[in-house]
């Protein structure tokens, strides 16, 4: 017997249209070098029809890739929209890549057109020649002091828009199951893999973040995302936004701690989102902003050190939201609820759980897996294995099949590559990336949990574990310790901090202070560049 319910697409012009419908009257500020931009959402949806307009008018095929360059702005979110609600596919390039990375995606991805905020100007252009498949370049003018070359690909966005009636009549897209949107991983191993969000997958995905536990946007909230649009789709909240119908700020270029702490006290932000570099930055500016209005912090994209998340409790008034994903997986995956069981714990305790990835999201699945045999693990958060996962808005292979078969398992799963233990209420806790683990005389140590007990320090900054390659114990831990300014710290006074810490053949067998741990594209701690300077590094015997 059939179900006899009507069968609608999900599909991302529900979220422009309920925008556009219910929420006219909420506002989007944009921060950026020419001052702050106030758009009602009114303004904007108007703004998105002139553009699906144009995209017609300059000839742009029917499932072109539509190539973004940009910060998190007002202009971003109108291709967000105009590009999947038309049928083509929004493809978020992320500026922080390398060249010889931005050009194989672009050309991988076979771009067709590429939306680019002036202040990113000088980044691009000088890819142009190698760009093979882009024919138009369009400049959206974020005041930035920066010389627009003449040349006849470049196209201005502002003359483009008032040049063009908007569309009219509602966005249909009839398949769910198509493209809406790219987004390649940031390449830590090979070549960057291209992850396809279909207009399903995206859909659906932003509704996580308006469940109660996860970020729980409501109407009433008013929303800084600060982890960029061109990784992972911020995480769903631009649709989330619209879906809700918050208010958004948006920073702009400005992405410094002290402009990111400004926007939060003056537009008085509930909810925001941000890898913890950015809160490491943003706390010990705190200094009597009245941050009152501020409710979640949601943070994620690497391990959230259990003193990060105590420290904004203690200072700002609240812990941070902590959850995992990846690029594969739209991105949230899980979300670090305290599940049923608060009434009993500690604060101590409590805290312990924050630090963990969490729950698996609703309609997301976990296991844990044998690497080796596959065979599925029991969830006793003792025995670490594989974190895989599956669901309707993760990954199931990658653009053009390419780079990542063995990623995904025979029942078709994710491998994602972290190893994580799993208690038995289904709380995730990350071991470690299995790259990044230590192998030390057949045994793992968790580079994640020694960092997180390092940066407890309170003369550290920021610290960085890698493994060392030893004789007699094959791998042996490095720590990169980053010290407070006007702070200072030994070898041996960071050693007697952890002995008590951790178990004893967990110590670090050396200890470097650098000046800064160097960050991924993403703002991740990046290991493998760690790696590379240290590499040939010998151990004191
Ligand atoms: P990349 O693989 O290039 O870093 P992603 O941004 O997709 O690109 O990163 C996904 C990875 O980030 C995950 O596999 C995991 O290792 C890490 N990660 C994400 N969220 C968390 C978290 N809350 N705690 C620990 N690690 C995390």
């Amino acid at each position: 017997m059939r179900g006899l319910m009507q069968d609608r697409p999900l599909s991302l012009t529900h979220v422009f249209h309920r925008a556009e419908q219910l929420f006219g009257h909420k506002k989007i500020v944009t921060a950026s070098p020419a001052g702050e931009r106030v758009t009602p959402v009114a303004d904007w949806a108007v703004r998105v029809r002139r553009l699906a307009t144009v995209l017609d008018t300059l000839g742009v095929s029917a499932d072109a890739r539509v190539g973004t360059f940009c910060w998190n702005t007002d202009r971003h979110l109108e291709l967000y929209l105009a590009a999947p609600c038309t049928g083509r596919v929004l493809h978020t390039l992320n500026i922080r890549l390398f060249p010889e990375q931005l050009v194989y995606i672009a050309n991988h991805a076979e771009d067709e057109i590429v939306f680019v905020d002036r202040s990113l100007l000088p980044l691009l252009w000088p890819l142009v020649d190698k760009l093979e498949t882009v024919r138009r370049y369009v400049v959206i003018d974020d005041g930035a002091d920066v010389e627009i070359p003449d040349d006849p690909r470049i196209a201005d966005y502002e003359e483009l828009l008032a040049a063009a009636e908007p569309y009219q009549g509602r966005f249909v897209v009839e398949d769910e199951n198509a493209a809406a949107a790219m987004c390649y991983t940031s390449g830590t191993t090979g070549n960057p893999k291209g992850v396809v969000y279909s207009h399903r997958s995206a859909t659906l995905h932003s509704l996580i973040t308006l469940i109660s536990d996860g970020p729980g946007l409501r109407e009433c909230d008013v929303v800084l995302p600060v982890v960029p649009m061109f990784h992972a789709n911020a995480w769903g909240l631009p649709y989330g936004c619209l879906l809700a119908g918050t208010d958004i700020v948006f920073p702009g270029p400005n992405m410094t701690p002290s402009a990111i702490l400004d926007l939060l006290a003056r537009h008085r932000v509930t909810v925001t989102g941000g890898v913890p570099t950015i809160w490491m930055g943003v706390l010990p500016l705190v200094d009597g902003q009245d941050l009152g209005a501020l409710r979640t912090v949601l943070c994620g994209g690497s391990a959230v050190p259990r003193s990060l998340s105590e420290a904004w409790k203690e200072k700002v008034g609240m812990p941070m939201l902590q959850a995992w994903g990846m690029t594969e997986t739209s991105p949230i995956a899980t979300l670090g609820v305290l599940a049923g069981r608060t009434d009993a714990l500690t604060e101590d305790q409590r805290a312990d759980l924050r630090a963990r990835q969490g729950v698996a999201a609703p309609l997301v699945e976990l296991r844990i897996a044998d690497p080796g045999t596959g065979e599925e693990l029991p969830w006793d958060d003792a025995t670490s294995g594989e974190l895989q996962t599956a669901g309707p808005w993760i990954a199931k292979e990658y653009y053009r099949g390419e780079g990542g078969g063995a990623q995904f398992t025979e029942d078709g799963w994710l491998r994602t590559g972290d190893v994580a233990v799993v208690d038995p209420y289904g709380s995730v806790k990350l071991v470690d990336r299995t790259k990044d683990l230590v192998k030390s005389g057949g045994e793992w140590i968790s580079s994640v949990e020694l960092e997180n007990e390092i940066m407890a320090h309170p003369a550290v900054a920021e610290a960085a574990v890698i493994a060392i390659p030893h004789e007699k114990w094959v791998e042996r831990p490095m720590a990169c310790v980053v010290v407070r300014p006007g702070r200072s710290l030994t070898p041996d006074e960071l050693i007697e901090f952890l002995t008590p810490r951790v178990a004893k053949w967990w110590l670090p067998d050396a200890v470097e202070f650098i000046d800064e741990v160097p960050k991924t594209s993403v703002g991740k701690f990046s290991k493998k560049t760690l790696r590379d300077k240290f590499a040939g590094y010998s151990l004191p015997s």
